[in-house]
């Protein structure tokens, strides 16, 4: 039991960090496979930074939920359209590429 509450606790503390690192796995996926870059293009560098600004930002802190759920919605919209392609397509990706994460992630949704 110590060893679970001692895991929960820490998951709950770098929830934000967690996310911030998810979502730059997310977007470096996209912007290889999706758009065929080496290298983070533009665009998708100038989305990484404003979401990981909001992510800083959020106003649920560490209580918020993963970013599909939550941070979507404080997205301006044309950012926001970007990050849902990104996730339409990286989303499912990331089970393949990065299972570890990916599940986390799913298992802090269902929570
Ligand atoms: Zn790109």
């Amino acid at each position: 039991m110590y060893f679970v509450s001692s895991l929960s606790q820490y998951i709950v503390m770098s929830r934000i960090e967690e996310e911030k690192r998810v979502v730059e796995l997310m977007i470096r996926l996209y912007c290889r496979h999706k758009e065929g870059n080496a290298e983070l293009c533009e665009s998708c560098q100038a989305l990484l930074q404003y979401a990981h600004a909001r992510l800083s930002k959020c106003p649920f802190g560490d209580k918020k939920s993963t970013c599909r759920l939550c941070t979507i919605h404080c997205y301006k919209p044309n950012m926001r359209d970007k990050m849902r392609a990104v996730m339409r397509y990286a989303g499912p990706r990331m089970l393949l590429h990065h299972p570890w994460y990916a599940l986390k992630h799913i298992w802090q949704e269902l929570r």
